[in-house]
C-alpha cells in the first residue's frame, strides 16, 4: 500500500496547496505506507469556503435525510471493513485482529448510532400556564473542528464526525499525522453515501501546523479534540479569547482496584486485557493496578505469568494479540519511563526491554515497589507498562486511586455490591467500570474530570455539544386580543 493521499475538500481529493507531503510509516517494519498531504492555511481556507457553501442546505436537511446518509456511511465501512482494517494496522502497527474486531466495526457503529440519534434528538417545551410557552431550538453550531489521535484512529474520529454531522454541522477534520489513511479513505465512503460536497473536509498534516490553524480559524466555532493533556491545555487557552465551544478528551492514569473478594479468574483475564490491549495505547487502559494485600503476591505472580505469554508479533498475522507501538520515538518515551522506574527503586517484574529487530515492539511490562509519587504512578505512559501497588483497606485503595492529576476511568473488581457502590460514588473519574472494562453503551456520557479533560461525548451529550440551544418564549397575550 505505497501511495499518495491528498486532502478531501469539497467532495474531492485536492493536492496540498504548498506541494508538501510527509511520509507515513508502518511502525512494525519502518516501511513507507503512503505520502500524505501536509496542509497549510490555504488548504484550510478551501475547506472553510466549501463548508460555508454547504452549510446553508446541510443545516436545513431533514434529520431523516441526514440519518440516511450517516447510516449509509456506516454500511459503506462495513462493506470495506477488510480494506479499512488493513490500512489501520499498517498505519499503527496494531494487530489486524484488533482492527477487524474493534476499530472498524466501532467506527461503523458510531455512524449508525448517530444516524438514529439525528431523528430522535427532540426539542423541549415548557409551558408557563396561562402566560407563555417556552421551547428550545437546538441549532447546529456551524463549522466545527474535529481533531483525533493515532491510537484508535477511525474509531475516535468517527465518534466526533458522526454526531457533528447528525446535528447539522459542517466538519473540518484532522487525523493524526501517524494514522492518516483511514480518515483519507473515509472521504470515498462519504461520497458513495451521498454526503454533499463541503459538508466534511479531511485535512492531513501536522498538529503544530494544520491542527493549530483549525483551532485558531475564526469561522471554526467549536473544537472537539481527543489527545494529550498538554495539547488540550494549549487548545483551551487558544480558543478562550474567542469563547469557542470545546470538548477535550485527554489523558488518563487509570486505577484498577482489585479486592480480595473479586471473581479471581475473571479478574485476572480482564486485567491482562485492560493493561495491555492495543499495547496499552488506549486512554482507558488501566496503568495503576491496586491490589488488596492478602492477594497481592498471588495476583502479581499470575499477572506476570499471563503477561510473559503475550508476545508482540507481526500485526498482520491474525493470531497476533499484541503488535507494535506507534513509532520509535514513542517506544523510546515508554522505555524512558521504565528506566526511570528502575532508578526510583522499582522492580521490573517482566518486560522492560525492547524486542530486537527493526519494528517498534515493546513487551508487556509490570513494575512494583514504587510509591504513589513515582513518575510511573503519576504520568501517563501510554504503552504496555503497568505498576502494582498493595493496599490494606478500602479507604487506602480510594486514597491511592484518587491520588492522581487525571480522572478518566477506574475499574473495580469486587463481588461486594455495597462496596462497589460506595467506591463508584467516591472515585474522582468520569467513568467507573465494575467487574468489566471497556464495555461501552454509546448512549452513555464519555469523558473525564481533572486533567483528563472537559465536556462529554456520547449519546445526547454529543448532540448537545454540537448544537446551540436557543430558548424561544411566546407570550400567550390577553385572551380576547
Ligand atoms: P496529541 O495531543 O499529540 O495529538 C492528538 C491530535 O492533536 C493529533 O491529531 C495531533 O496531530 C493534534 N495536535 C497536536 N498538536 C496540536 C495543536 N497544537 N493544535 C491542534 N491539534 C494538535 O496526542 P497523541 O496523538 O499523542 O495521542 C495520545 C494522547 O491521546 C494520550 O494522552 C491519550 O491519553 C489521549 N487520548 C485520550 C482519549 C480520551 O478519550 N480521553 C482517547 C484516546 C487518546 P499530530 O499527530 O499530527 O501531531
Amino acid at each position: 500500500m505505497d501511495m499518495r493521499w491528498e486532502n478531501f475538500i469539497g467532495g474531492g481529493y485536492r493536492p496540498a496547496s504548498r506541494g508538501l507531503y510527509f511520509e507515513d510509516l508502518n511502525p512494525a517494519t519502518g516501511n513507507l505506507v503512503a505520502q500524505v498531504a501536509r496542509s497549510g492555511s490555504e488548504d484550510l481556507q478551501w475547506a472553510i469556503d466549501s463548508a460555508k457553501e454547504a452549510f446553508g442546505s446541510w443545516s436545513k436537511t431533514s434529520p431523516e435525510a441526514r440519518a440516511g446518509i450517516l447510516y449509509r456511511i456506516g454500511e459503506g465501512l462495513v462493506l470495506r471493513e477488510e480494506e479499512f482494517a488493513l490500512a489501520e494496522t499498517l498505519d499503527t502497527g496494531k494487530p489486524i485482529a484488533f482492527s477487524r474486531s474493534v476499530d472498524i466495526p466501532r467506527a461503523a457503529a458510531n455512524f449508525r448510532f448517530f444516524a438514529a440519534a439525528a431523528t430522535q434528538f427532540a426539542s423541549e417545551a415548557h409551558e408557563m400556564p396561562g402566560r407563555a410557552i417556552n421551547y428550545t431550538l437546538r441549532q447546529p453550531v456551524g463549522i466545527v473542528g474535529c481533531i483525533a489521535p493515532w491510537n484508535l484512529p477511525l474509531y475516535l474520529m468517527s465518534w466526533k464526525i458522526a454526531p457533528a454531522l447528525a446535528a447539522g454541522n459542517c466538519v473540518v477534520a484532522k487525523p493524526s499525522e501517524f494514522s492518516p489513511v483511514t480518515a483519507a479513505m473515509l472521504g470515498e465512503v462519504c461520497n458513495e453515501a451521498g454526503l454533499p460536497p463541503g459538508v466534511l473536509s479531511i485535512l492531513q498534516g501536522f498538529g503544530s501546523e494544520i491542527g493549530e490553524a483549525i483551532v485558531d480559524h475564526p469561522d471554526v466555532k467549536a473544537i472537539s479534540f481527543t489527545g494529550g493533556t498538554q495539547t488540550g491545555a494549549r487548545i483551551a487557552s487558544r480558543t478562550a479569547p474567542a469563547f469557542k465551544k470545546i470538548s477535550l478528551e485527554l489523558g488518563g492514569k487509570n486505577p484498577c482496584i482489585v479486592f480480595a473478594d473479586c471473581d479471581y479468574p475473571r479478574t485476572l483475564r480482564e486485567i491482562e486485557r485492560l493493561a495491555f490491549s492495543n499495547s496499552g495505547q488506549i486512554c482507558l487502559c488501566g496503568s495503576r493496578i491496586l491490589v488488596e494485600q492478602s492477594i497481592y503476591e498471588r495476583l502479581s505472580a499470575d499477572l506476570v505469568n499471563a503477561a510473559t505469554q503475550l508476545h508482540p508479533a507481526d500485526p498482520l498475522d491474525p493470531a497476533t494479540r499484541m503488535g507494535a507501538l506507534i513509532s520509535e520515538p514513542h517506544l523510546q518515551k515508554v522505555h524512558g519511563y521504565v528506566e526511570q522506574a528502575r532508578s526510583e527503586g522499582g522492580r521490573i517484574l517482566c518486560g522492560g526491554q525492547r524486542l530486537p529487530g527493526a519494528g517498534a515492539f515493546y513487551p508487556p511490562t509490570l513494575i512494583d515497589g514504587l510509591g504513589p509519587e513515582a513518575a510511573c504512578n503519576r504520568e501517563e505512559i501510554f504503552g504496555p507498562v503497568a505498576t502494582l501497588q498493595p493496599f490494606a483497606t478500602e479507604e487506602e485503595a480510594l486514597e491511592l486511586a484518587n491520588h492522581s492529576a487525571y480522572g478518566l476511568a477506574a475499574t473495580l473488581w469486587t463481588e461486594n455490591l455495597s462496596r462497589a457502590h460506595r467506591m463508584a460514588s467516591a472515585l474522582q473519574t468520569g467513568i467507573v467500570w465494575v467487574n468489566t472494562w471497556l464495555l461501552r453503551d454509546l448512549r452513555t456520557p464519555f469523558g473525564g474530570v481533572k486533567h483528563s479533560g472537559t465536556g462529554r461525548e456520547g449519546g445526547w451529550e454529543a448532540m448537545r455539544f454540537f448544537t446551540e440551544p436557543k430558548n424561544v418564549c411566546i407570550n400567550f397575550g390577553p385572551r380576547n386580543a
